[in-house]
């Protein structure tokens, strides 16, 4: 299938490496220009390069910084002519006991998972109403439909843009002009992040990293964890052109693991 996104350009967070950069990969090979960002100069050089190699008639722009600082979002917005595409991503919070968590804990995570999201949708959400075409995806987590007890900060802090998109995906002025906006919500994902959570359970629990590491896939009716070139490939067809019938959703990508049927 053509997405008919080829010569779009692509905004896409924190996209060094897991979930982040299985999204710009997966838009990349679709022919979109892609800005990517990150803090660590490295990592996000050497994804640039294999995107660029990969996909020589795409742009890729890599833009060093934090996203959840007013620079880092500056100089990101400023790398390319106007987005088309926004892909909402930031590190997640860490884990805790909500009894010690200060006022600035609460803080960075609702910079991180909130408010970062809402002031990049502002810069860019009344450009894509003009032109007549917007995609949006926000990477929350399944957290925001069964939260996780340890990770507070990120269900309280992801609850907050989850309600927050919902209103602003149904605005008519925006609905009405090809602009979508949506949440993924990915439940456990083969990435470094899910490597340094097992790491601080297995700590926790007294148990070895394999251990934890186990108990977690067993839990998964699939069998396994996601991988995030299977989470790009999703959000790739959800910023095409063709799906521009959907908005406003909360769509959980997780193997079966949450339990409801709603
Ligand atoms: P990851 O593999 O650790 O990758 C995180 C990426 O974000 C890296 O490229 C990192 O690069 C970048 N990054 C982190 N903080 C940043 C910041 N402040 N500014 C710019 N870039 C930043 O994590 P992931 O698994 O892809 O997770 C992505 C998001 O999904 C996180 O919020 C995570 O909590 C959430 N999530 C993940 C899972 C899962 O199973 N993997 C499940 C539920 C939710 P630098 O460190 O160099 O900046």
């Amino acid at each position: 299938m053509d997405l008919d996104i080829k010569g779009r350009w692509a905004l896409v967070c924190a996209a060094s490496k897991g979930l982040g950069k299985g999204c710009a990969t997966a838009l990349a090979s679709e022919g979109v220009n892609v800005v990517i960002t990150a803090r660590g100069r490295d990592a996000l050089d050497a994804t640039a390069q294999e995107l660029r190699q990969a996909n020589p008639d795409a742009q890729i722009i890599a833009v060093a910084g934090d996203i959840t600082t007013s620079e880092g979002r500056a100089q990101a917005l400023a790398a390319a002519p106007h987005f088309d595409i926004l892909v909402n991503n930031a590190g997640g919070p860490p884990p805790g006991d909500f009894r010690t968590w200060s006022r600035e804990d609460w803080i960075a995570a609702l910079d991180a998972n909130m408010l970062t999201a809402i002031e990049l949708i502002k810069a860019t959400i009344d450009g894509m109403t003009e032109r007549g075409f917007g995609r949006i995806v926000n990477i929350t987590s399944g957290a925001v439909k069964a939260p996780i007890d340890v990770l507070g900060l990120s269900n309280g802090a992801r609850s907050g843009l989850t309600g927050f998109i919902a209103g602003v995906a149904r605005q008519k002025r925006i609905a009405e002009r090809n602009v979508t906006v949506n949440n993924m919500l990915p439940g456990l994902f083969e990435t470094d992040r899910l490597r340094q959570s097992t790491d601080a359970a297995a700590k926790a629990q007294g148990k070895s990293y394999d251990v934890a590491l186990e108990a977690k896939r067993q839990a998964i009716p699939a069998g396994r964890f996601g991988t995030a070139d299977e989470f790009g490939a999703f959000c790739a067809f959800l910023c095409s052109a063709k799906a521009g019938y959907l908005t406003g959703q909360n769509i959980l990508l997780d193997g079966g693991a949450y339990p409801g049927t709603f």
